[in-house]
């Protein structure tokens, strides 16, 4: 049934994580997920992704939102990806905000041995600690790390690099591909399971207003659509974190995170 290792079809499950306590900045990232489903099966545009699948008629399941007991969330994160994971699924998780991903990463990497990880951001997200807190949303490529959930990390559209992260990058092994360097499709191709963190606030602001952190002199839609088409290599998972509806423009940030939802789960899907 596998034509090529790398090159296997899957069947994307939606989880949504509404998660903000560990936002350094803003709160209300936790608002997103039933916002993002709404764009994404809004009738205002087809069920079409660019690269030719339909996601219609029950391609993509949906496992609803994590049950978040008032303390211990990201080890009910944690959990609940592994279930999906047990269930032979691939969990595609919609933040929250990005301290999400040290939970998910620690169940995906209970299965996948040596995942690769394509992280687009405009932080790297590589404290050691920010704010007193080990867990923020600023940290949690560290905790993956430290702690080898992966064996690649890739960053592109990073833009706020500073001396501490830069140390903690080097220490590390991770590959950063600044904003200045776009565009960066020929450093996308990949053996061995992939994971894709997508950060809202990769784009720019212009394009995506419904983030905590605006940082300006981000890529557009088309550049990230681009980029995540360039990836080659078998995606087992993926988020979308960081959008913030309150301070968004008209729903705009939304179907935006719808979009860039459809491309990865056709990419997931066509393997
Ligand atoms: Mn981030
Ligand atoms: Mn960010």
């Amino acid at each position: 049934m596998l034509s090529h290792p790398d090159r296997t079809s899957r069947t994307p499950v939606l989880l949504g994580i509404p998660f903000d306590a560990n936002s350094s900045y803003l709160r209300g990232a936790a608002d997103a997920p039933p916002l993002i489903r709404q764009a994404l099966h809004c009738d205002s545009s087809n069920s079409s992704t660019e690269s030719g699948i339909e996601l219609d008629s029950g391609i993509v399941l949906d496992a609803g939102d994590v049950k978040l007991p008032p303390d211990g969330e990201l080890a009910a994160i944690e959990q609940a990806v592994t279930d999906l994971l047990d269930q032979g699924q691939s969990p595609v998780c919609l933040g929250g905000d990005h301290s999400i991903t040290y939970p998910i990463l620690r169940a995906f990497a209970r299965r996948f041995a040596d995942l690769t990880i394509v992280h687009f951001d405009a932080h790297p997200d590589l404290y050691e600690v920010f704010d007193g807190n080990r867990y923020s949303h600023a940290c949690p490529f560290a905790r993956i790390m430290e702690q080898g959930l992966a064996k690649r990390l890739i960053q592109i559209g990073i833009r706020t690099m500073n001396a501490h992260q830069r140390q903690q990058a080097a220490r590390f092994g991770v590959e950063v591909v600044q904003m200045r360097e776009l565009p960066a499709s020929e450093k996308l191709k990949f053996a061995g399971p992939i994971y894709i963190s997508f950060d809202i606030d990769v784009l720019d602001p212009a394009f995506a207003p419904g983030i905590s952190h605006r940082e300006p002199g981000g890529m557009s839609v088309r550049e990230a659509v681009a980029h995540l088409h360039a990836i080659t290599g078998d995606i087992v998972g993926a988020d979308i974190v960081e959008y913030n509806p309150k301070p968004d423009i008209s729903q705009l940030t939304a179907l935006v995170c719808a979009k860039i939802l459809k491309e990865i789960l056709g990419k997931m899907i066509a393997g």
